[in-house]
């Protein structure tokens, strides 16, 4: 994939030159031409009322007239040239990447009514994560998702709380903070901390004194817990009078601060209120370009091998793909054995070597009391697995 990238940016680079040595030489040419019918224009302009052009002006005419038409020539020329530059970008796309990816498609999939909507919905529910919510409306009303209603209006709220945020007016974001103040804390947060410390700089670097010295209370709460961090805050005041940004704590100011805070504020807000973070539609389609590669090399030895139809009868996918730590979700352990989401009845148990399956998969495997690893050679005594929590 890295090599395909790098083929067709090599191909952007070189039209990217070719653009700019033609936008060099047409505004080179142009002005040529300009200046030279100008010095026309104003010898003509010198001549008397009715008088007629001299030989002179009319031969500058005639020279004028010639060097428009091959300007003018030479520049449609160079415009066309720029077109072939242009297409040889498409081709080296064309040639890099695969185009047809139906091979790796199942057609049926979503040929029924219910998968149909199902999609609706996932389509539906990535806009109401990216605060698209006009878009969204537009989907019920269209494709008519069933909508829940108080599911859809804690995304509104949610969304309004963060584009204030982005906005940098923090009251919405602190009063949701101090309405969740204890399922806050239940998560270690700093999200409520980090909110104050912005609010506060935001009254100092407003130059309200007074306002950002009422402020600082809020700011004593969290004396002990964030000392450090409160001591630079009240360090702050020293640095008034030279401005914040040529103080020890001009770092205090950086943009950063405010991604950090919006950032912490969804990740807290969507674990609070049991909301996924991250679209599904989003997470399928990144998950799907990485696994593609892959896909389209396997699904060329199938059909060399003339097994074609192999895998469009399995249920999962023929290769493991590595998603990332972002898409590692850790709620739910399927035992690989049985192929079954692990339950508080059949929880999930390590094994001495460490790997992991169902109990009820060890109740499957044990022999007497000796049980075998189905994944590994190590032996143990039934007794020895231990239940694990996730
Ligand atoms: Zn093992």
């Amino acid at each position: 994939m890295a090599e395909a990238v790098e083929a067709v940016d090599r191909e952007r680079s070189k039209l990217e030159k070719r653009l700019r040595s033609v936008k060099t030489s047409t505004i080179s040419s142009l002005s040529e031409l300009t200046s030279e019918l100008t010095q026309l224009q104003e010898s003509i302009r010198r001549n008397g009322d009715g008088e007629e052009m001299s030989c002179e002006q009319n031969n500058l005419l005639l020279q004028s007239l010639e060097l428009v038409r091959d300007g003018v020539g030479k520049l449609s020329g160079e415009h066309k040239d720029i077109h072939g530059s242009i297409s040889k970008v498409g081709r080296a796309i064309d040639r890099n990447f695969t185009s047809d990816i139906h091979v790796c498609s199942q057609d049926n999939v979503l040929d029924s009514p219910e998968q149909a909507s199902m999609l609706n919905e996932v389509v539906y529910e990535h806009f109401l994560r990216q605060g698209q919510m006009a878009v969204a409306k537009c989907l019920i009303e269209e494709a008519g998702v069933v909508v829940d209603q108080a599911h859809h209006s804690q995304y509104v709220q949610l969304n309004c709380i963060l584009e204030a945020c982005k906005a940098r007016n923090l009251s919405p974001a602190l009063s949701w903070a101090s309405k969740h103040r204890d399922a806050l804390e239940a998560h270690n947060s700093q999200l409520e901390f980090k909110l104050h410390r912005l609010q506060f700089l935001s009254l100092l670097q407003a130059g309200d004194l007074r306002a950002a010295l009422d402020y600082s209370k809020n700011l004593a709460l969290y004396s002990t817990s964030f000392r450090k961090e409160v001591q630079q805050l009240m360090g702050c005041f020293l640095y008034i009078s030279r401005g914040l940004g040529q103080s020890p704590y001009a770092e205090l100011l950086h943009s950063r601060l405010w991604e950090e805070v919006c950032d912490d504020f969804m990740h807290e807000a969507c674990a609070i209120h049991g909301l996924a973070l991250n679209s599904h539609l989003a997470a399928c389609l990144s998950v799907g370009c990485q696994a593609l590669p892959s896909l389209l090399q396997i699904k060329a030895v199938m059909q060399q091998r003339q097994c074609p139809d192999m895998w469009i009868s399995m249920n999962e996918l023929p290769i493991d793909i590595d998603p990332g730590l972002k898409f590692q979700y850790h709620a739910v352990f399927a035992c690989p054995i049985l192929r079954q989401q692990c339950t508080a009845e059949n929880p999930p148990m390590r094994l001495t070597c460490g790997h992991v399956i169902s109990k009820e998969a060890i109740n499957r495997l044990v022999a007497g009391i000796r049980l075998k690893c189905p994944y590994c050679p190590v032996e143990m005594t039934s007794d020895e697995p231990r239940q694990i929590y996730f």
